[in-house]
């Protein structure tokens, strides 16, 4: 799609004193516009569905132990924890990050107000 646009401003240039190519440019503009619109929508959705999975399921694997939250010492029976996810072997997702700063922001808007009705 970018490059049909991109052809068609670049006849729109060499062509300049021609009259038709005007027209042409438009269609090819609505029709890009168009499409941008149908990715955006698409890309939306994507989006909030990512956001309520991670509204159901907030928790992934660490990524440094894999969701076992230890790490075995080559000999022996002794194990560590592992330091980024503190033994849990949980991870917070990053669109969970997002819900929670929203709800923080939210939060502390309402409690401002809790406080102001409490004097
Ligand atoms: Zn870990």
């Amino acid at each position: 799609m970018l490059s049909r646009a991109a052809t068609a401003t670049l006849t729109a240039a060499t062509h300049g004193s021609d009259s038709a190519a005007a027209p042409a440019t438009l269609a090819a503009t609505i029709d890009t516009a168009g499409q941008v619109a149908t990715v955006v929508l698409i890309v939306i959705v994507a989006v909030a569905f990512y956001l309520l999975t991670c509204l159901i399921w907030p928790f992934g694997k660490c990524r440094r132990c894999k969701g076992v939250g230890k790490f075995k010492s080559p000999f022996g029976k002794a194990y560590r924890h592992c330091g980024k996810c503190e033994g849990s072997g949980l991870r917070v997702r990053l669109g969970r990050h997002v819900i929670n700063h929203m709800r923080a922001v939210r939060g502390a808007g309402q409690n401002s107000t809790s406080k102001a009705d409490k004097r």
